[in-house]
């Protein structure tokens, strides 16, 4: 079995690696005989994988139950949550019950966020289902959701006891989903293995026609980077783990100004990398080649390099000074110190930002 363990001070995690999700109840078995189990679907899987889920977690002797919930980021809210723990509460789920998150992004933080609250804490594990939850959501144990004032301000950390990620469950996902996951793919390459880049490089045109075995690989190694760089940094407070937002400032700030409609995650982070390539190139740490191959890949990707309206400047700037990595007033930027390494913190200065945005038609 290809494990990753993960020990943080918000708990252990077993990140379980192409294994079939039907094997996933056996397993559990083993580690909780006899639980409660409420398994919590994304509706898009619920009847399919979620229903399976609960099947063999019958089969294996468990007490299961399946909630579905809908799909989207409108569902990562604290009514959400409440719904989660009345459920809980009428179905006397217990401090030993488990909760089962089964669905991409959105079911991970909203699930982790209840299980994290819950009793004040009951285990629960993933089975990440879109690529980007499989390579980046599931693991590192954040979990929350959103408030009108702005997206994941109210959370935890608190770690699923286990991930479970079979790449075969992504045979079902849409395509912009594709690209979603594909971005973040793109960015654990720029910022942690060069070799990953040069991988992607090469298998770009094969990998974006949908989940084939050339990905496992690719999403065990992106699992491998996430997790190694919150095992050293696991509350991002050392600049580490701040690096995995490459790309994320300018993104965040046009998915929030566009109100979240106009662009897909993946694209408006591709938008943020494109900026931030030509910001680390002006600033001398990135050679020019190493910047022109970053845009290319990630437009073989199917990935826009800059945005299909402009963003009035004020609104923007508003949006970026509000973002999470902004200290003291000054928004820091990650960078890259050449393709395979990230710095964190890096402040700009107004002409350079202001450049690097125009050069994105923002
Ligand atoms: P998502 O969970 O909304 O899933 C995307 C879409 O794919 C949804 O419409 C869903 O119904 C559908 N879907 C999921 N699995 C499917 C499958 N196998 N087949 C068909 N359709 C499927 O989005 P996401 O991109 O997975 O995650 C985005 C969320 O993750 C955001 O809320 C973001 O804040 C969060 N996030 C959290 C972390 C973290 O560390 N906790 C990291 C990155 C992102």
């Amino acid at each position: 079995m290809n494990t990753i363990k993960l020990k943080t001070d918000s708990g252990v995690s077993d990140i379980i690696l192409g294994e079939p999700l039907a094997d996933f109840p056996k397993y559990l078995k083993r580690r909780a005989p006899g639980a409660k189990v409420a398994v919590v679907a994304d509706a898009a899987v619920a009847a399919g994988y979620g229903k399976k889920l609960v099947q063999g977690l019958v089969h294996e002797g468990f007490q299961a139950e399946l909630l579905g919930v809908p799909s989207g980021e409108r569902s990562k809210t604290l009514r959400e949550v409440s719904r989660l723990y009345r459920f809980l509460a009428k179905g006397r789920f217990e401090r030993r019950s488990w909760l089962v998150a089964v669905g991409g992004g959105v079911m991970g933080d909203l699930v982790g966020f209840t299980a994290a609250t819950y009793l004040r804490g009951i285990p629960f594990a993933q089975v990440p289902t879109t690529l980007l939850a499989q390579v980046d959501a599931s693991i590192g144990g954040k979990t929350g959701v959103d408030i009108p004032e702005g997206k994941n301000l109210v959370g935890s950390f608190y770690q699923p006891s286990i991930v479970w990620s079979d790449p075969e469950l992504l045979k079902s996902l849409p395509k912009p989903q594709w690209r979603t996951g594909a971005a973040e793919v793109i960015k654990y390459g720029a910022i942690g293995d060069a070799q990953l880049f040069e991988t992607l490089e090469k298998q770009m045109d094969t990998l974006m026609k949908g989940y084939s075995a050339a990905w496992n690989p690719i999403i065990a190694r992106c699992a491998q980077i996430k997790a190694d760089v919150v095992r050293k940094d696991p509350r991002e407070t050392r600049g580490l783990r701040a690096t995995l937002n490459f790309g994320h400032s300018v993104g965040h700030a046009i998915e929030a100004a566009t109100d979240y409609h106009a662009y897909t995650h993946g694209e408006a982070i591709s938008i943020g990398m494109f900026v931030a390539g030509f910001l680390s190139q002006q600033m001398d740490l990135l050679e020019g080649l190493d910047r022109i191959r970053i845009n290319t890949l990630l437009t073989k990707a199917g990935l826009p390099s800059g945005v299909k309206h402009p963003i009035p400047r004020p609104r923007l700037m508003d949006f970026l000074a509000r973002d999470k990595k902004v200290e003291n007033g000054a928004v820091k930027f990650v960078l890259l110190k050449g393709l395979g390494e990230a710095i964190s913190g890096q402040e700009i200065a107004p002409e350079y930002l202001d450049a690097a945005l125009s050069a994105s038609g923002l």
